[in-house]
């Protein structure tokens, strides 16, 4: 390691708080990886060793790393017009850009949009704005949120009281009030398999149950991931969305897609509401809007909503600083060229996809691997004590670790996502041997945790 890192890492490990880390281990300097530089698929840590990024970073660099394209389009706007607000009535060539591109690529359910920074900023916007148009609508008391166990919709105050992951509460004393779980659509918990209909209307009547219970005159909106990836991947039958949007229209609850790791093509399709054959009234986006390439992401609204919002004669009072920033969005549009001139959708639904789930399918008969569920190029590995009992190991074995830790002693990164699963999610010019590559490494991971 060159003496620029050996200094750069001391300051690291005095004064950077990381985030979903322990803080001792960063302090006594145990780093799980000092990454230099990455492409393609490959992230390249300070000794020179490359890994192969089987998780697209955090769910998010769809397009692989190190495109000059990218690159470019964010030097030139940062050339042209390194900043400019959208506040007040403005715009910019680059934000206005932006909006006729999603307007044409995301579905019809989404018309109008507002820009944000993050997921958790970008839910953040989707509650105000149901708030706001409940009041519009004559009804202010319509102000809680229903979301699921097992969610993750960010970390702020709000969003991370969404989020249905225990651990993230106890530390900041959420969830707050306002906010409730249900279940989450996860047929292995139940017993029960991922293509059970039945099952999928019974995990939806558990939101009707809810908004029963709490009264529809309070409830604004129902949120979730149509396939939860944080959460361990978690995938719902066919009958779920479906199930779940005649719900919500017979109570008069907003249905809100958090697409921000389903959208913009992880699921084989541009939209995981495409996919699971659901239209949400608001939907959220983020990660691969711009393949994490710069931090940007929207919330869109359908007609009626937009409508609703947009006749409302008075000021809007929300918005960020960065909202539509000329450079993100630049980097956004060149994101969703790219997709779209190497058609890398229809390359990860036609091609990767079908690889991805042989490989997946042929691990179900390893004596640890439960089951394999997920959708596109996204799949949660669900590891078991015991197949047939479906028990979990016990909570300080920490297996689904032991298998990423093995994964990455042969160069290539998986996540452990708790509850015994291993996420795999991989870029979408990942290739037919680096799938191989992976897999193969899975394999070994799982022999040797055995
Ligand atoms: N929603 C989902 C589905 C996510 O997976 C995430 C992040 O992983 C978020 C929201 C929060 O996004 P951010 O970390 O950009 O705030």
């Amino acid at each position: 390691m060159s003496t620029d890192h050996t200094a750069a890492l001391a300051a690291d490990r005095a004064h950077h708080i990381h985030p979903f880390s322990y803080p001792g281990e960063v302090r006594a300097g145990r780093f799980r990886r000092v990454v230099e530089r990455a492409e393609g698929v490959y992230q390249i840590d300070t000794s020179g060793r490359r890994y192969i990024d089987a998780v697209s970073g955090l769910g998010c660099v769809n397009i692989g790393y190190g495109r000059e394209e990218m690159a470019e389009a964010a030097a030139e706007a940062m050339r042209t017009l390194s900043f400019h607000p959208t506040f007040w009535e403005c715009t910019n060539p680059y934000s206005a850009r932006l909006v006729e591109q999603l307007q044409r690529l995301t579905p019809d359910n989404m018309q109008h949009f507002l820009f944000a920074n993050s997921g958790s900023e970008a839910n953040d916007t989707a509650i105000k704005l149901v708030r706001w148009y409940w009041r519009l609508q004559g009804r202010p008391g319509k102000t809680h949120v229903i979301s699921r166990d097992m969610a993750y919709h960010g970390m702020n105050l709000l969003t991370a009281s969404l989020t249905g992951l225990a651990p993230c509460h106890p530390q900041f004393g959420l969830p707050l009030p306002g906010v409730s779980h249900v279940c989450a659509p996860w047929s292995w918990v139940e017993g029960t398999a991922g293509d059970d209909q039945d099952f999928g209307r019974r995990a939806a009547d558990a939101l009707e149950a809810e908004i029963l219970r709490l009264g529809a005159d309070n409830v604004g909106a129902f949120i979730g991931e149509p396939m939860q990836a944080t959460g361990g991947v978690v995938t719902p039958p066919a009958s779920y969305w479906p199930a779940i949007r005649r719900i919500c229209d017979r109570h008069d609850v907003l249905l809100i897609a958090d697409e921000v790791v389903t959208g913009f093509g992880r699921t084989g399709a541009w939209f995981g509401q495409e996919t699971f054959g659901f239209n949400a009234d608001i939907t959220v986006m983020a990660k691969g809007m711009t393949s994490a390439y710069f931090p940007v992401s929207a919330v869109a609204l359908n007609a009626r909503i937009g409508e609703a919002l947009l006749n409302d004669p008075g000021e809007l009072y929300h918005g960020y600083t960065c909202s539509g920033h000329p450079v993100g969005a630049a980097v956004a549009c060149m994101n969703m060229q790219i997709l779209e001139q190497e058609q890398l959708v229809e390359r990860v639904r036609d091609t990767l996809a079908p690889a991805f789930w042989r490989h997946l399918h042929a691990l179900e008969d390893h004596p640890l691997v439960g089951e394999v569920r997920g959708m596109g190029l996204g799949a949660g590995i669900q590891l078991t004590a015991d197949k047939v009992s479906r028990a979990f190991f016990p909570e300080d074995s920490d297996v689904d670790a032991q298998v990423t830790g093995h994964c990455y002693e042969r160069g290539v990164i998986v996540r452990d996502l708790g509850a015994d699963t291993v996420g795999v999610m991989p870029p979408f010019v990942t290739s037919e041997a680096q799938l191989d590559e992976i897999f193969d490494a899975v394999r070994y991971g799982l022999d040797l945790t055995l």
